[in-house]
């Protein structure tokens, strides 16, 4: 889709990270670009004051609208078992499916700033998703290996961006396909 037409194209200017409430494409707050913490607050202000602030719930209830964390948690999950369950070696049309699918995904995301980092991301030289044929080698989609890997370094890439630690992608297979090794 064209940026005017992406479902996550903001019509606002991008407003990440200098508040912590960010705006939609409708100029309104986005519950699903924020956490619930920094929501929680907005919407407490003026409500409570000085100690009382400090009793603002901090954890998502299970049954309301995910904020930030709660909806990167469940797309990272679906994502790396996506990867998981990729073929150990995919043709080209699986890979031109797979290629799509993270091309329109990074699209629709509806956290509009996380997903106009994701675009970048995906344009960068080294991060860029081709199709390539068995006979000329092998690339980010050739496989369950390559494409689980480049996932991990993906998610790497936001972790760094929050300020956390560093996933080790040697293990990504046993933490979303085989299980920990005993
Ligand atoms: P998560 O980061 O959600 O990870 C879930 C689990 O995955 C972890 O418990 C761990 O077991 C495993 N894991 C962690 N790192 C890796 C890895 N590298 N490889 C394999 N497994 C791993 N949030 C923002 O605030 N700003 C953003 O710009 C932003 N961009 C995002 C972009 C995308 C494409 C997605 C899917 C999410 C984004 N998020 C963003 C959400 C953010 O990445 C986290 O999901 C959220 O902060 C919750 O973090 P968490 O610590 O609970 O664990």
């Amino acid at each position: 889709l064209p940026p005017s037409e992406s479902a996550a194209a903001p019509e606002t200017k991008k407003s990440f990270p200098k508040g912590p409430v960010v705006l939609g494409k409708d100029g309104k707050p986005c519950r699903s670009c924020t956490s619930f913490r920094d929501w929680s607050k907005k919407n407490a202000k003026g409500k409570f004051s000085g100690s009382a602030a400090a009793t603002i719930a901090t954890t998502l209830p299970s049954d309301c609208p995910p904020d930030v964390e709660a909806l990167g948690r469940s797309t990272w999950t679906l994502l790396h078992t996506i990867a998981a369950t990729y073929p150990s070696s995919a043709t080209p049309t699986q890979q031109t499916e797979m290629k799509k699918f993270i091309t329109l995904f990074s699209r629709v995301y509806p956290c509009w700033v996380c997903a106009e980092d994701f675009q970048e991301y995906l344009k960068e030289p080294e991060n860029k998703l081709k199709v390539v044929e068995e006979e000329k080698g092998r690339g980010h989609l050739s496989g369950r290996s390559e494409f689980g890997l480049w996932m991990c370094k993906a998610h790497n890439n936001v972790n760094v961006k929050l300020g956390k630690k560093e996933f080790d992608c040697s293990k990504w297979e046993e933490r979303w396909r085989t299980g920990w090794k005993d």
